[in-house]
């Protein structure tokens, strides 16, 4: 059944309608594909899908901190195959060079982010490809298996959100930053929010059925 959609966007009462369906759609999507391609494919289109309309980010999973980049969990998957997450940057900040080990998908929903790839050459990590910036709407995809290490940065003067789903539980992950030496160091990184959104209280829809 399809939830109906606000007419004008109403971040006070987030759409989460609009997110529990993309979870819901992502968890058939891992359950019947297991080629990396096909889930990024696939996934991608979902993705865009959520990001097109602005409407479901709970105020807490979209704040900035002045000190970090924030990376607020959205869902898990009960069986770690996939996690949701919001990447809020305020102006100026950034990540470290870093890889993931898992895919990744990278939806803009607000602002812009700048993402630039580096690889392995004869023992150094050099900038592979143009820096790329994502616009809202947009999505872009990592892997080890097509490029895995970049460094993002908020592109905008402005708060950026992105939403980002991965191939594991990404914050529980071990995997690796580089310095500017290119010396790799292994890091975790957790997350910035304690408890999730509540997607399930459906109580207001299930009170507006006619009752039998
Ligand atoms: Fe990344």
């Amino acid at each position: 059944m399809t939830e109906p959609e606000p007419a004008e966007p109403d971040l006070a009462h987030p759409n989460l309608a609009r997110l529990r369906g993309f979870i819901a759609a992502f968890t058939r999507l891992i359950e019947t594909e297991t080629a990396e391609a096909r889930v990024l494919d696939e996934g991608a289109a979902l993705l865009a899908d959520l990001i097109r309309v602005d409407d479901w980010l709970p105020t807490a999973f979209a704040a900035a901190d002045p000190a970090r980049y924030q990376q607020h969990l959205l869902h898990c998957d009960p069986l770690e195959r996939f996690s949701v997450v919001s990447f809020v940057w305020g102006p100026g900040q950034e990540t470290p060079v870093h890889d993931h080990t898992v895919w990744g998908l990278i939806g803009q929903l607000r602002g812009a982010e700048a993402s630039q790839r580096f690889e392995h050459q004869e023992g150094k990590l050099i900038p592979a490809g143009p820096r790329l910036v994502l616009k809202p709407g947009q999505v872009e995809t990592v892997s080890p298996r097509i490029g895995d290490i970049h460094q993002v940065a908020n592109a905008a003067d402005q708060v950026s959100i992105s939403i980002h789903v991965y191939g594991g539980n990404i914050g529980a992950v071990r995997r690796r930053a580089y310095g500017a030496d290119g010396a790799p160091k292994t890091f975790i990184s957790g997350y910035s929010n304690a408890a999730t959104p509540n997607l399930w209280d459906r109580s207001a829809q299930a009170r507006a059925q006619p009752l039998a």
